[in-house]
Formats: structure tokens, sequence, C-alpha cells
């Protein structure tokens, strides 16, 4: 049986928060068929939650990385691992984050192919909960940065390379920067792609429909990629106020990405980290906060990216955690919904999953409000999404007053069964 009305006390629909309930929202089909208040007159619920909204959206991660795994000699053993071990991490990581309430992921490269593989993998199911939106293989200069997600290219392969990857992947990354040097605290290294050949891959790509994701810090590659019209910062560590200002301009979107700075701050054993960095990553943060703050005031686009994948970062939890982190740099917490909502369905033209009559059902169910306590964002009950009906709880534990237990799960297992190589 398919669940056919939620009665929720509140809901945020993407944008806005609705909190004069009850509400029933009446799903007919995979579509929101109406949102009425819940009256002692309505029809029964199949299941009441006290909270309701669209499914979250990871801007940034690389599902075939594990980012529970932490001994940084196996992480660079990994990467010579089979691709069989390579797509079994893909497939947990996926697990975990619908389990966390993501619909939407965005890989942000890989150069074995994994993001198109599980994107496969889970387009041969019906039905699906989740959708991965893959950036194939980015793009680098020879002997730079990014060597586990981007291909290297000269200048003048641009345009031959950004057709290729276009003709398989949502989006087209780029590694602009290296990374940030936690001993130094700053980025090391000139931009490697100048303002002329950033801006063709972006005129390239976007001729073709695809947004551009840079990955980005340091002021000297900002400039680059605001001058260039990038659609979207990765990281944008060491931002400046003036940076922040073009970006609001030009509509260039942000992904912060505090997560993997944080994990490295809170747990520097595992980093093997000198003695100083640990007061760059603390300086280096604070400085992020101050930003992403102010990011928001100024009204650029803020996208909830977590780069999941990488050392300390996992999938799923570590979206929840990037929110977090947004909430804490003083972003309100209806914005920093909206940038893992509403706002990268948008902008990358999809389906905007917002909770109003008329729109398809792409909805994740709490089992607290998270105005009242953001940590409620770590408990997911269930997922709705188009046919699929996943639900988290144990039966006879859930508490859904107006459903018998399981009702949620109709016709479908738990997500857990659920996935394409049937573990459980
Ligand atoms: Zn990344």
């Amino acid at each position: 049986m398919a669940v056919k009305r939620i009665r929720t006390e509140v809901y945020f629909d993407g944008e806005h928060l609705f909190r004069d309930g009850p509400f029933l929202v009446t799903i007919r089909g995979d579509s929101i068929a109406s949102i009425a208040p819940a009256t002692p007159g309505s029809a029964p619920a199949d299941v009441a939650v006290p909270f309701l909204m669209p499914g979250l959206v990871e801007a940034h991660a690389h599902l075939f990385l594990d980012g529970a795994l932490l001994d940084r000699a196996e992480r660079s053993a990994y990467l010579a691992a089979a691709p069989a071990r390579m797509l079994a991490t893909a497939r947990t990581n996926v697990e975990k984050c619908l389990r966390a309430g993501v619909t939407v992921v965005r890989d942000a490269g890989d150069r074995y192919g994994i993001n198109h593989a599980i994107r496969g993998e889970l387009r041969q199911r019906r039905p699906v909960a989740i959708e991965v939106r893959s950036s194939g293989t980015g793009l680098r200069r020879a002997s730079r940065y990014g060597a586990f997600a981007a291909r290297a290219i000269d200048p003048d392969g641009i345009v031959a390379a950004v057709a290729d990857i276009c003709r398989t992947s949502e989006h087209v990354k780029v590694m602009l920067t290296g990374i940030v040097d936690f001993e130094t605290g700053d980025v090391k290294g000139a931009p490697q792609f100048d303002v002329e050949e950033l801006a063709l891959i972006v005129q390239q790509a976007r001729a073709l429909d695809r947004p551009t994701l840079v990955h980005c810090s340091g002021v000297a590659g900002l400039e680059v990629a605001v001058a260039a019209g990038v659609d979207s910062i990765e990281h944008g560590f060491f931002m400046t106020r003036d940076i922040l200002h073009k970006m609001a301009e030009k509509d260039i979107a942000w992904a912060p990405t505090f997560s993997p700075v944080y994990a490295q701050w809170a747990r520097p054993e595992l980093m093997g980290l000198p003695g100083g960095a640990s007061d760059n990553l603390a300086r280096i943060l604070d400085a992020h906060r101050e930003h992403v703050a102010m990011a928001h005031r100024l009204g650029v686009a803020l996208l909830a990216g977590s780069d999941a994948g990488s050392q300390g970062v996992d999938h799923g939890s570590g979206l929840i955690d990037e929110l977090l982190h947004m909430l804490a740099a003083g972003v309100p917490l209806a914005a920093v919904l909206t940038s893992a909502t509403a706002r990268p369905r948008r902008r990358w033209a999809m389906p905007p999953a917002r909770i109003a009559a008329g729109q398809g059902t792409d909805l994740i169910l709490l089992d607290r409000c998270p105005f009242d306590d953001p940590e409620a964002l770590r408990e997911v009950r269930g997922v709705i999404k188009g046919s699929a009906c996943l639900n988290f709880t144990d039966h006879g534990t859930s508490g859904m007053a107006d459903s018998s237990p399981g009702t949620v799960l109709h016709d479908n297992k738990p997500a857990v069964n659920s996935l394409p190589d049937g573990r459980s």
C-alpha cells in the first residue's frame, strides 16, 4: 500500500517554513495532489510526522572514496584498488546518503569512472529514491593537483576535452588551484588555467548546457574563477569581501565545503599534521565562517556540499555536518536548507522538489523539527521520491500514530535492500 496521505505539524517547502499546522499532504501517483490544514473531518493519514521537507542535495561528493577510511597509507593504497571494490564503496556511500535523506548527489569527479558506473546502476532500478549527477572525470593541468579526480589536458585540448566530458556528464569539473597547505596556511602554486583558458572551458560547457564547478582556493585562483564567470566555486578558502561582491554580481555559486578542513582540525592525530598546523586550521576555519556569513548577507548563492569521501568526511552524515557548519557560521537555518534543496535543483535545471500541490514527490520525513533543534536533521524517518517509498525506522517502534507500522514501506524493501548489490 502506498502512502497517500501524510499528516505533518510543520513543513519546509525548500524556501519557506510553514509552522501553523497540522497539514495533510495528499499524494496521488508520484505527485503531491494537495496540501490542506488537517481538520477533525480530514481523511485519515497513512503516516503522521513532526516535519517534512524536500530531499537533500549533496552538491559536492566523491562517491568512489570512503570518507570513513582514515588511515593515510590505506587511503593511498585504495587509489590502486580494483574497480569492483571502488564500485562496492560507491554503493555503500549511496546507501549512507539515502539514509541521511539525500536524494540527489552531485559527484565532483573521479578518474576511475565509478561516478558514471553507480549512476548507471541506479538508473537501471525502478523505483529509485536517489539520483547521481556525475562530473565524470574533471580537468587539470599535467603534474598539478587533482589526479584522483581529473585528467591532465593542455590548453589547446580544451574544446575537445569539454565536448568529451559533456557527452556523458551532467557537470564539468575543473581543478583550478592546488589544495590548502595546512603547514604554511596558504595555497600552493599558481592557478592551473588562466582567465582565457578557464573562460573557454566555461563557454564550451555552457554551450552544451553543462554547469562548471571549479575547485579553487586562494585569492589568485578566486580572481581567475570570478573573471572567467564559472558557475560555482568549490571550497573557496581565503575568500575576500571583494570577491564575494563579484560573485553576487555575476551569480556565481559557492560550495564552501567546511567539512574536510574541519575534519583535519578536529582529528589532527590522524592527519599527521605538524605543530602549528592546528593554529592555521583554526584561523582558516574562522575566516571561512566569517566569509560564508558575509556571502549570505551579500546574496551569494550558497550550495551545501561536504566533499564527502575526503579523509574524515563520511557520505550522508557529512552533508548534515556541513549544514550545521553553515548554521554555526551564521547562516539562518531556512537559508541553509535552501542551499541543500531548492537552490541546487533550480541552478541545475532539475524539477524543484517543492512541497506544493502539483509537484513531483521528493521529500523526507523527520522525527523532530530541525527549527526546534537542528540536530533533528540527523533523524530521517523515511524518504518518498517518485514511486519509491523508504522507511528507515524499525517496524513497531516508529511511533507513526496514524499508521500501522510498516505501511510507509509499501511494495519496496528498506533502502538497505533496495540498492543495486542487494546487500542488507
Ligand atoms: Zn572534492
